[in-house]
């Protein structure tokens, strides 16, 4: 399979050349002749199958086929690609300008968090292909600095994201402003039903492609596990970093603050590192990330939240400072490593606490994590080696700050099985009605 034989015209098939992709993907294999042919196409890829290029070869072609040889005034976009993340945007916008570099198409990218007037001169300026996050593009289109009435092409990339992120309305006044006789494409990790309702609302006898079901792992990841104290997990990163010090890690912590001081903590250890968090501004993210891709910065400490989407090629090692809150996130967070059958090593620093988010993330797994005890870092508490995964209390935790009555404190749920709601619920330290704080008393 070559990406001639799947009708790339020349120009593109120059920058694949230049840009080194030789092969196509499986869901660029099949995406690309069913796009060229002017089907909707719903596509099940995550980021990391080549889905950008699968939507972005064939809608680069097309526009490029269709182009008008002289336009009146400037350009009106005539393909739009929603996505959920400023990051997102950018990746996107960066790879369609790298595939279209030998066509004459102006690509930009239009997002939250960066200054409106620059988005509207090059709005103004002329575009033919626009990548936009909902909010800001309604933001545009509200002031009348962005139209949509020549678009051919629609596609939503990521769209079970943009459900996540509670795009949906936006979305959908978006799409209002798209003439219908267009060609929608729709990317998302899942087919579940709300996507297939977008995808019945929105789209014409849509063509299905499916690379990898959800939650599937690839099985060239060694997974293991280090026990040790919470306020120990620094110290031991440090100390594993220094033993490997050659590759480049993606490390992720559970909170902004956290992976700040994280970042700041190696720095001071010698170790060229990033933080990347939803409370920097658009410029420091792209930022820590073109250090981190350059390889500048060796280690590059991430929230889940930002994390997402972004285009890191594959890593050897993916550490999870913290396990995360959510089994699933384990998933995308190591999806980073071993990826195109190269290997790779999924590595979580685990504190008693932890217990139950890792038994959680073995049963989504359905296969055990090996614990290996780091000489020098073992737990104060127990905690069982063996597969069974170890003694997870359940009770009040009487090391955690000074709870009368090992009371939950009702701040931040712990174990998984005891969500957040059930804290909540209860203890929330209100006085129950007919006590003698009772106002009627
Ligand atoms: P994506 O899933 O679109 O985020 O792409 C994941 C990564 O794979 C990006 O770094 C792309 O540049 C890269 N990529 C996409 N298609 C190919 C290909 N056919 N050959 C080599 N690399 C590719």
């Amino acid at each position: 399979m070559t990406f001639e034989s799947l009708g790339l015209a020349p120009a593109l098939l120059r920058a694949l050349a230049e840009t080194n992709y030789n092969t196509p993907t499986p869901i660029q294999a099949d995406a690309i002749p069913l796009v060229l042919a002017g089907h909707d196409v719903l596509g099940g890829a995550q980021t990391g199958t080549g889905k950008t290029a699968a939507f972005g070869l064939p809608l680069l072609q097309r526009l490029a086929e269709g182009q008008p040889a002289a336009v009146k005034g400037p350009r009106k976009p005539r393909a739009l690609i929603l996505v959920p993340t400023r990051e997102l945007a950018v990746q996107v916008n960066d790879s369609l300008r790298a595939y279209g570099k030998h066509l004459r198409l102006n690509i930009t990218s239009i997002y939250g968090g960066a200054g409106m007037q620059p988005q509207i001169e090059q709005l103004r300026r002329g575009v033919d292909v626009l990548v936009a996050c909902p909010g800001r593009l309604l933001d545009h289109l509200e002031r009348g600095t962005a139209k949509l009435d020549a678009v051919e092409m629609l596609i939503l990339d990521e769209a079970d994201r943009m459900l996540d992120m509670g795009f949906l309305p936006s979305i959908k006044r978006v799409i209002a402003r798209v003439p219908t006789n267009r060609q929608t494409l729709l990317f998302s990790a899942t087919f579940e039903s709300r996507i297939r309702q977008l995808a019945l609302e929105f789209m014409r006898n849509p063509q299905q492609v499916q690379v990898a079901a959800n939650n599937t792992i690839a099985d060239t990841i060694v997974h293991r596990a280090h026990p040790v104290d919470g306020p120990r997990k620094r110290e031991l990163l440090i100390d594993i970093l220094a033993k490997r010090h050659t590759e480049q890690v993606l490390v992720f912590g559970k909170t902004k603050h956290g992976c700040n001081r994280l970042a700041e903590q190696l720095e001071d250890a010698g170790l060229a590192a990033v933080a990347i968090h939803g409370n920097k501004s658009q410029a420091a993210r792209q930022r820590a990330l073109n250090d981190f891709k350059s390889g500048k910065a060796r280690v590059l400490v991430a929230t889940d939240v930002a994390a997402r989407g972004l285009d890191i090629v594959n890593l050897p090692l993916v550490i999870n400072h913290d396990l995360p809150m959510v089994a699933e996130d384990y998933v995308h967070r190591i999806g980073r490593t071993g990826r195109n059958g190269a290997q790779g090593e999924a590595l979580s620093l685990v504190s008693p606490d932890e217990a139950g988010l890792l038994r959680q993330i073995q049963r989504m797994l359905k296969a055990d994590i090996a614990m290996e005890t780091v000489p020098g870092f073992e737990p104060s508490r127990q905690m069982r080696s063996d597969n069974a995964p170890f003694n997870a209390p359940r009770g009040p935790r009487p090391q955690r700050g000074h709870r009368p009555h090992g009371k939950p404190s009702g701040q931040q749920p712990r174990h998984a099985h005891a969500g957040p709601k059930q804290h909540r619920g209860g203890g929330n330290g209100k006085p129950a009605s007919g006590t003698r704080r009772d106002s009627r008393a």
